[in-house]
């Protein structure tokens, strides 16, 4: 099997776990953590017909929480865990950001030279000191 059909696989599988799993007012709050940086680290582990994804993500309320997705390449199920309080009632923000961005860097490696490289910079995250508020900068795109 080509190098290329797991990633597709894995692609394909985590968009149908995303569009039938994860409910949309989720997923608003997932793309909301995307898109504010939210996902602090991304790991990927391949094991046996196992793809792993762990994230390292920030929701709104500022902790910083756990989610992983485990893509059975053969059976084609993803099963989720989160360690988030609202992980118990179903999929979560956090889950839906992982996979999310999991998405999204797979499709950044499939458009760019097919080479291997790692969604993340490899070296442990950023430390975690003190935030400051950012300044609203003015950018034309994000007017509501
Ligand atoms: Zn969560």
């Amino acid at each position: 099997m080509a190098p290329g059909d797991e990633e597709t696989t894995v692609k394909s599988l985590l968009a149908d776990f995303v569009r039938e799993s994860i409910p949309e007012y989720i997923l608003d709050g997932s793309h909301a953590i995307v898109a504010g940086d939210g996902i602090q680290k991304l790991t990927v582990n391949r094991h046996g017909d196992f793809y792993d994804v762990e994230g390292q993500v920030q929701g709104d309320d500022f902790q910083v929480y756990t989610s992983e997705l485990s893509v059975n390449l053969k059976g084609g199920g993803v099963s989720f865990f989160c360690n988030c309080p609202d992980s118990f009632s179903g999929v979560c923000r956090h889950v839906g950001a992982t996979a999310l961005k999991c998405l999204r860097s797979l499709d950044e490696a499939d458009t760019e030279r097919p080479r291997r490289r790692r969604p993340t910079g490899a070296t442990g995250g950023r430390p975690s000191g003190p935030t400051f508020p950012r300044s609203p900068s003015p950018s034309p795109a994000a007017t509501t």
